[in-house]
């Protein structure tokens, strides 16, 4: 027994050794592993210093797939994820496991940007493919952040940081994200998060207003209903365009909060017009993946008393086509509640002709780009002019959007769009000059009613 001692003990320190750089699970090194591989390479190019990049992988969606299937089911996955990213890296590169559903590499030959999105890429699509789960297969997608030495840091510390703030940029962006970090991303992270801030505390403090636009019918020029834009000016900050705090709202997970509170202030607002006047309110992206947004809608209007049948929501095409599958039944049980739908910015995004055959719209809305260009660029008035015929074709009303002056006004008439939006008819303002606007045009209509009443006596 005495003899055997010295020769196990070296043994078992190995092992001990081994053990401290393993993922048990995977069989994979860990962070201390990709620690140790860092310095080594770091010591190793000491004469000759070259650029190297340190990346991690998370992926999305394995938390609802682990407490769906189970624990057992994950660790499977996780298993597999391992074994691909292990036979894929590139030559001399290392992958370990991170933490959780998250994996880190060191790739010594990926000098600058565009080698490091590849590598994203080709990561990516490796991992996308099914994985087997015996009496089942799962996808999965992944995000990426990578930081290349010596621009975001000098060591391991600095280098992970970097590739963590990339990472939750990639996060923040959606499923399937390649993000390589940059100076410039990280200041843009940091006004993006101070903006948030402002925002959340606009949101509670009730400083985010609605406006209105009024959309007119182009045959008289009589304003039929009005769409809802959000407004917000922060004291310091200035006016802030929705087109920037909007998107930001749905990156940061709050745009159901703020959209509710438009669209209440946007309903209760309308209770005061003539029952005629029908709202338009914008539904984001990120809305339009979330199957409970139908009901949500339903239950705000509602509670406001406004009449369904006098709200319509818009949509565009861009966002529909992240989970057209559940934006088809949104619409469906909005469309079935009563409630118009709206295709907007028409022309502008991934725009598909099966698309207007398959989902069932009430109207579309021709977005400015091609409208602003319509008396001056021959193509731009053959666009809107087949745009109107396919939509009389299909009994779809058509908005024409951003009409600014009396000429586009006259040539969208004479090709027969039967509505129009625009700063020419008036431009986004709040409720109490909504108010005025409806006012003044049913005192014009009184006065055009009673001069026709003592024409005909
Ligand atoms: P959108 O829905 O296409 O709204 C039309 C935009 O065009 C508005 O910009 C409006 O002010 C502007 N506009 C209207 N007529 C003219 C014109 O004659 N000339 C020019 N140059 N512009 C015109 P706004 O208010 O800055 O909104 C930008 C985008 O932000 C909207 O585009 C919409 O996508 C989004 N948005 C605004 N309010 C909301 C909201 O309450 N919820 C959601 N989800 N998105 C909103
Ligand atoms: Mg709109
Ligand atoms: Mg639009």
């Amino acid at each position: 027994m005495t003899g055997s001692a010295p020769e196990t003990f070296p043994a078992s320190q190995n092992e001990l050794q081994a053990m401290a750089y393993t993922d048990p699970l995977t069989g994979l090194g860990n962070r201390h592993r990709l620690h140790d591989k860092l310095r080594q390479l770091i010591a190793d190019r000491a004469a000759d210093p070259a650029p190297f990049t340190v990346g991690i992988a998370n992926l999305d969606g394995f938390k609802p797939i682990n407490d769906l299937f189970g624990p057992s089911a994950g660790d499977r996955i996780l298993c597999q994820v391992a074994h691909r990213l292990k036979a894929c890296i590139p030559d001399g590169a290392t992958v370990v496991r991170w933490t959780g559903d998250e994996f880190a590499f060191l790739l010594p030959l990926i000098f600058e940007r565009r080698s490091a999105e590849k590598t994203g890429v080709m990561l990516k699509e490796v991992l996308s493919a099914p994985y087997d789960l015996g009496d089942r297969n799962v996808r999965l997608s992944a995000s990426f952040g990578f930081a290349i030495h010596p621009f975001a840091g000098d060591g391991f510390d600095d280098l992970v940081k970097s590739a963590e703030t990339a990472l939750y940029r990639s996060k923040r962006r959606g499923r399937g994200q390649i993000t390589v970090y940059s100076t410039e991303i990280a200041e843009q992270m940091k006004r993006a998060t101070q903006l948030e801030q402002a925002l959340r505390n606009a949101i509670m403090a009730d400083e985010v207003d609605v406006h209105f636009q009024p959309i007119v019918n182009l045959a008289n020029d009589s304003v039929v209903g009005f769409e809802a834009l959000a407004r917000w000016i922060d004291k310091d900050l200035g006016f802030v365009s929705p087109g920037i705090f909007v998107p930001l709202a749905e990156e940061r997970g709050f745009i159901d909060s703020l959209s509710e509170t438009l669209l209440r202030k946007a309903a209760e607002a309308a209770l005061s017009w003539p029952r005629e006047l029908f709202l338009s309110f914008n539904l984001s992206s990120a809305q339009l993946i979330d199957p409970t947004t139908a009901f949500n809608t339903i239950s705000i209007i509602n509670r406001t008393g406004l009449d369904l049948a006098r709200v319509e929501l818009e949509i565009t095409e861009t966002a529909m086509m992240t989970d057209p599958v559940t934006a088809q039944k949104i619409v469906s049980e909005l469309r079935a509640a009563g409630i118009r739908i709206a295709l907007d910015d028409f022309g502008t995004g991934q725009s598909s002709l099966s698309r207007l055959r398959d989902f069932t719209f009430d109207k579309v809305k021709i977005d400015r780009s091609f409208v602003s260009r319509i008396t001056s660029d021959n193509a731009s008035e053959h666009i809107v002019k087949a745009i109107i015929t396919m939509c009389q074709g299909l009994n779809l009303e058509v908005v024409a959007e951003g009409i600014e002056d009396f000429a586009e006004a006259l040539r969208l008439k004479a090709l027969g769009c039967g509505m129009g939006q625009g700063y020419f008819y008036g431009k986004p303002v709040d409720s109490e000059a909504t108010r005025s606007l409806i006012d003044r045009q049913y005192v014009v209509d009184d006065a055009r009613a009673g001069l026709l009443a003592t024409r005909t006596a």
